[in-house]
């Protein structure tokens, strides 16, 4: 045990982490990473109206909600973001964010580049945003056949809205290739690591230096 006296740090401002990329380039496999080995960070589920996968669990994965269901969360407010993907919509649940970002904690979210773009609108200041690139093309095909999900006509699909999507490299503040998963894993660890000590998401520790110094200068004082 330490015999130094108590720090006075406490709570600092969660951060948003955005992870986007073409579909296959390896998002779920980077966040279900991140959310095994740092427990201080909780992940956004999505609403959509997709079909589940065989693999997926639902509110787990994401929430498989009616279109009915969607338009009407989407109308009342309820969605942070959303947008069509692939010919489904897609959305952020707003309560659970809120709830989580008002306790200090970090969220991750797994959302395409419309929805990151929306996100920036109202926090930009909270929100770190990751794009992963996969090595190849050939590769980012290869990955999607086998994963083994999703059929011949929805692979060539998600190829046709990755020529688009990979444009938007320009909108995020890093730019992440994921070749070797390990070595993808620890970049963006270490993008949550630097992001988590930034003075902005710390005003308590820019006080707690403040305070040393007063009581610094106050023992020093000549007697
Ligand atoms: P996304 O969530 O971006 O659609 P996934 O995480 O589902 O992508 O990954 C697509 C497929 O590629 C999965 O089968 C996954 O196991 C595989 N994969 C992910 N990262 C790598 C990697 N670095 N090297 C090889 N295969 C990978
Ligand atoms: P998939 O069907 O492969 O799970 O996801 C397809 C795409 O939808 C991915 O690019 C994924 O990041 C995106 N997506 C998932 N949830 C959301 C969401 O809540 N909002 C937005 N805008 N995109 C999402």
């Amino acid at each position: 045990m330490s015999s130094e006296p108590a720090s006075h740090a406490t709570q600092r401002r969660g951060v948003m982490l955005i992870l986007t990329s073409p579909s296959g380039a390896g998002k779920s496999t980077l966040s279900r990473l991140l959310l095994q080995k740092d427990s201080a960070i909780t992940l956004s589920v999505s609403a959509t109206t997709r079909l589940r996968r065989p693999s997926e669990v639902d509110g787990t994965h994401y929430h498989f909600i009616s279109a009915e269901r969607f338009d009407h969360m989407r109308d009342d407010g309820e969605l942070l973001e959303w947008a069509e993907v692939h010919g489904n919509c897609y959305g952020t649940p707003r309560a659970p964010v809120e709830k989580a970002l008002a306790e200090g904690r970090d969220v991750l979210f797994d959302i395409d580049f419309q929805g990151t773009l929306q996100m920036y609108e109202r926090m930009r200041a909270d929100i770190v945003s990751v794009f992963i690139l996969p090595p190849t093309a050939e590769a980012l095909q290869s990955r999607l056949e086998r994963r083994a999900e999703d059929s011949a006509q929805v692979i060539r699909r998600r190829l046709q809205t990755a020529c688009a999507e990979l444009l938007q490299w320009k909108h995020f503040d890093h730019l992440l290739v994921n070749d070797d998963l390990d070595a993808a894993y620890k970049a963006l660890d270490a993008i949550l690591t630097a992001a988590r000590t930034t003075r902005m998401r710390n005003p308590q520790l820019g006080e707690m230096a403040e305070a040393m110094s007063s009581g610094l200068t106050a023992s020093l004082a000549p007697v």
